[in-house]
């Protein structure tokens, strides 16, 4: 059999680009009091990757990620997602962005306490183009046998399951999220991981994680480190570690 004339430095096949940021700044405040967030951020992300962001607190990761996200500005530079530059959009762009082709996935779940898993994800594919069947999200994340729980029948890790499936059954390019572990043991984090990573395979959408966890990071294709506003290393894995063998 003749060999691929192609490349294959990664050994993964070639991807779209998703992202390109070029010089990103964030500026909070001015004068004396100003607060330099981002201090030129520069990145290329591939479609479909799992990207883990780590670095100490304050260090501009959620700054980063909201900017990218659409639920921030940047002061300077540019964040292109394809073809659209985000920091060139005014609010209205910036919310269809949001609400077309990202998935938000917090700390704390925000879940409606008075609905069940079901309504919750219903809320959102009841406003979406062309969602997946609620019951369908929550089969992704393994709560097929939950859906009809309301949020206090459910562990801090199943709701949080609640919370990613709500944010995957709008189909979206890509899936934000800040500490999704951060309230959560070992155990039961790692099945919270084990349902981005599946998403991210079966489906392909692109998925950033901010951690202060480094074991969080074996997990990844590509792990960024941030301090004080800059990014400060990179790194590819060559094996992403399967979520449920990881411990801290
Ligand atoms: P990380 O996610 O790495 O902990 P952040 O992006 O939250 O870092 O914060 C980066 C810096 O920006 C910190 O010094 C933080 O205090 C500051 N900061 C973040 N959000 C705001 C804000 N809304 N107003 C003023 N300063 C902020």
């Amino acid at each position: 059999m003749q060999e691929s004339a192609e490349p294959l430095s990664t050994g993964r096949p070639a991807r779209r680009r998703i992202y390109h940021i070029e010089d990103l700044t964030k500026t909070y405040g001015t004068g004396p009091a100003a607060v330099h967030a981002l201090r030129g951020v520069n990145l290329d992300v591939d479609e479909g990757e799992m990207f883990v962001l780590l670095g100490p607190s304050g260090s501009g990761k959620s700054t980063f990620l909201n900017i990218l996200g659409g639920l921030d500005r940047a002061t300077s530079g540019h964040a292109h997602f394809f073809d659209t530059n985000l920091t060139d959009l005014d609010d209205d762009g910036l919310t269809e962005y949001r609400r077309e082709s990202v998935g938000f996935v917090f700390q704390f779940y925000n879940l409606i306490a008075s609905l069940t898993a079901h309504e919750n994800v219903s809320l959102i594919t009841q406003i979406s183009k062309d969602p997946m069947d609620p019951a369908e999200a929550l089969a992704m994340v393994g709560l097929k046998e939950r859906i009809k729980h309301f949020p206090s029948q459910l562990s801090g890790g199943e709701q949080q399951r609640v919370a990613i499936a709500r944010a995957i059954a709008k189909r979206p390019r890509v899936m934000f999220c800040d500490e999704p572990t951060g309230a959560l043991d070992s155990e039961t984090g790692v099945r919270v991981l084990d349902a981005l990573d599946r998403i991210n395979r079966e489906i392909g959408t692109t998925v950033f994680i901010i951690t202060h966890n480094a074991v969080v990071a074996e997990m990844a294709d590509d792990v960024v480190l941030f301090g004080d506003g800059r990014i400060v290393g990179r790194r590819s894995n060559a094996t992403r570690k399967p979520p449920l063998e990881l411990r801290w």
